[in-house]
C-alpha cells in the first residue's frame, strides 16, 4: 500500500477560497438539511418540495447556504420568479428569521468583519 495514501478528507478550513460559481450553489449536504428542515414540503402550496430556491438570487450575491434556501415545488418556484411581491415577501421572512446576513456564506461574513475594523 502506498504510504502516502490518506483516505481521510482534509478539514474544510484548510480549503482555499472556492470559486465564485460554487459558492452560489447549494452543496448536497445543505440541500439535504434544507429538505429535512422543511419536511420535504413546498413552503407555498404544501405539495412535495423538490426545488431549493435562492431567497436572495444568485445574481444578487445570494449564496448556497442553509439560511438562503427555501424549499418549493417546481411550479411555486416558477411563481416566485415571476412575482416580484412574492419574492420580496420571502426575503422579508428570511431577513426577520436569520438577520441581514442570511444570504451570506462564511467568507462574506468574514469580509464584513474586516470592513468593520
Ligand atoms: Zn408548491
Ligand atoms: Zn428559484
Amino acid at each position: 500500500m502506498d504510504k502516502n495514501f490518506n483516505p481521510v478528507p482534509k478539514p474544510s478550513h484548510n480549503r482555499r477560497v472556492r470559486k465564485q460559481g460554487d459558492r452560489n450553489k447549494f452543496p448536497k449536504e445543505v440541500r439535504d438539511q434544507i429538505k429535512e428542515h422543511f419536511d420535504n414540503t413546498c413552503q407555498m402550496c404544501g405539495n412535495s418540495g423538490v426545488h431549493i430556491h435562492h431567497v436572495r438570487f444568485r445574481s444578487q450575491g445570494g449564496r448556497g447556504v442553509f439560511t438562503n434556501g427555501l424549499l418549493l415545488c417546481n411550479s411555486c418556484d416558477r411563481r416566485i420568479h415571476d412575482n416580484h411581491e412574492l419574492n420580496i415577501y420571502w426575503k422579508e421572512q428570511f431577513l426577520r428569521k436569520y438577520g441581514p446576513t442570511y444570504y451570506m456564506d462564511e467568507e462574506d461574513k468574514k469580509h464584513l468583519e474586516e470592513l468593520d475594523k
